[in-house]
């Protein structure tokens, strides 16, 4: 039996240790997970959500343990880890209330052509998900996907990251402990990319993906093979607009947070920023000024966690050092501020717009700070990427900053603020381009798991029946000139 230790990325000592399951035993997890959605289906709305509300309490009282075990995985500082079940609570929270109101069955207008027809809108769970998640937020991301396709009523099987199987495991069996009338409703299978590559490949309904770009390449070719529906979540190259009228220390404040916070390894985390030329210069002293204190760690104080993924710190430092060959200037840190398993914090001006820390993910603790002219050029020059994730806007008038927000290529933008659309479970989550596509959260994350189904029930006979052959031809003729006449008109 092959087994994956996980380990800490602060110390390399083991985590966990656990059996890893090959083709054979993914399909047979798919084939109780299918068992299971039939049970869990007659639970109905009330007793789905009232299950799924078990689990978050359960979650939340075991937040302390939950957090721990995120924390050793990950590296990231505890009260970092907190926040993230924190974060994780509101959305299971919100996928379990909302449920029945956006996916219960509806009347839906009639419309004049069938007045004798009622007419109904549902919304039936798709069956088994197949969710693979990432490491960075190795909870509250694959939550985003499970917690919302557990509550439209399908049951699912995880594929946690290679680097945070144990956190994986504890969601199933926390689960399992808070419901134990409806097993299998979410089980975990353990590997490397070929686990993930057996569950594309295992029947199931839908693959809902979080990772990079490139893995998302992979998963939509075997997903093309059998035509299963695929939901790519995946990374960002996200900017930030900062107009002369921003207040500066709050924007210098949440971009070095955006910026830095989790190592750089968040998907929307800040990247980008274009400033209008006259304020650059004062709010790239703020940036930095923020930016200096902030120091890597594993203890209470530490600001952030370490690169948790030690072949992403390759990545950082060729784009680090790619920018400054090219003519940027560092104005904190540079290729010495990557010290493993840690990297503090770098600020960059004057970066090439075609340099890798400009176009490609960097996920560190990195940030571009360019002048632009006016706000066109940074709205230009921020749609001008194959990401498009998250995007924030600061101004003084927020009448212009939504406008901005408006213009931006983005899936989500917060209006002088970084990053505030992830802790609003009603707001849907997700990209295009490389970003991946479709949505998690909100009501368009309960649709994605869902397939609408349009029901019409006969209340009369219809005056003029146009689906029968027993309705005389002249009446059918006049009632289309009818109609023809009407919509001819309006
Ligand atoms: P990754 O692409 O390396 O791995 C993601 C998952 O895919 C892992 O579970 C991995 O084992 C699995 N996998 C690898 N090869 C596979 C294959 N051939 N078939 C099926 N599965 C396979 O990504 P990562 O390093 O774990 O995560 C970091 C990336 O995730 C970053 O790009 C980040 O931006 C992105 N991310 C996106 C979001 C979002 O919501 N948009 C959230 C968090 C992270």
């Amino acid at each position: 039996m092959t087994v994956l230790i996980s380990r800490s990325p602060l110390t390399g000592e083991p985590v966990g240790e656990h059996p890893v399951h090959g083709p054979e035993e993914v399909r047979a997890a798919v084939g109780r997970a299918r068992e299971a959605a039939r049970a869990w289906a007659a639970c109905g709305w009330a007793g789905r959500r009232a299950r799924l509300l078990a689990w978050k309490r359960s979650l939340a009282r075991r937040l302390p343990e939950v957090a721990e075990l995120v924390s050793a995985e990950t590296g990231k500082p505890p009260h970092d880890a907190r926040a993230e079940v924190l974060l994780t609570l509101v959305h299971l929270d919100w996928a379990a209330r909302n449920a029945r109101r956006v996916l219960g069955r509806r009347r839906v207008p009639s419309g004049p052509l069938a007045v004798h027809q009622r007419a109904l809108l549902a919304h039936r769970p798709l069956g088994v998900i197949g969710v693979i998640g990432p490491w960075n937020y190795p909870l509250y991301t694959p939550m985003g996907s499970l917690g919302y396709a557990l509550a439209a009523g399908n049951t699912v099987v995880f594929k946690p990251s290679e680097l945070t199987p144990g956190v994986g495991v504890l969601l199933a069996e926390t689960l399992a402990e808070a419901v134990p009338d409806r097993p299998h409703l979410l089980q975990t299978v353990i590997g490397h990319g070929a686990a993930g590559e057996a569950l594309a490949r295992a029947g199931v309904d839908k693959v809902a993906f979080t990772g990079s770009p490139a893995t998302a390449r992979k998963v939509a070719a075997i997903c093309a093979e059998r035509l299963t529906p695929l939901l790519a979540e995946c990374g960002g190259k996200d900017a930030v607009l900062v107009d002369s009228s921003a207040d500066l220390d709050a924007a210098a404040d949440a971009i070095a947070w955006g910026a830095m916070a989790n190592a750089g390894q968040t998907c929307a985390g800040v990247e980008r920023v274009y400033a209008v030329a006259p304020i650059h210069t004062a709010l790239c002293e703020r940036i930095v000024h923020r930016a200096r204190v902030l120091r890597p760690g594993s203890g209470p104080d530490a600001a952030y966690g370490p690169i948790t993924l030690p072949a992403q710190l390759t990545t950082v430092d060729r784009h680090i050092k790619d920018a400054l060959a090219a003519g940027a200037r560092a104005l904190l840190g540079g290729p010495e501020s990557l010290r493993p398993p840690y990297a503090e914090p770098v600020v960059l001006a004057d970066v090439p717009e075609d340099s890798p820390a400009m176009r490609e993910e960097t996920f560190g603790p990195v940030v571009a700070v360019n002048a632009v002219r006016d706000l066109d050029e940074a709205v230009a020059r921020a749609n001008a990427s194959d990401y498009a994730l998250g995007a924030a806007v600061f101004t003084g008038d927020r009448r212009t900053g939504l406008a901005l927000a408006q213009r931006l290529d983005s899936g989500a933008v917060s209006v002088n603020s970084v990053l505030g659309f992830a802790a609003v479970p009603a707001l849907p989550f997700g990209g295009s381009g490389a970003s991946g596509h479709g949505r998690i959260h909100g009501a368009e994350g309960l649709r994605a798991f869902t397939s609408p189904q349009a029901l019409t029930v006969r209340r009369f006979r219809p005056p003029v029946d146009l689906t029968s052959f027993t309705t005389p031809g002249r009446r059918a003729t006049r009632a289309i000139e009818a109609g023809r006449w009407l919509h001819s008109r309006r």
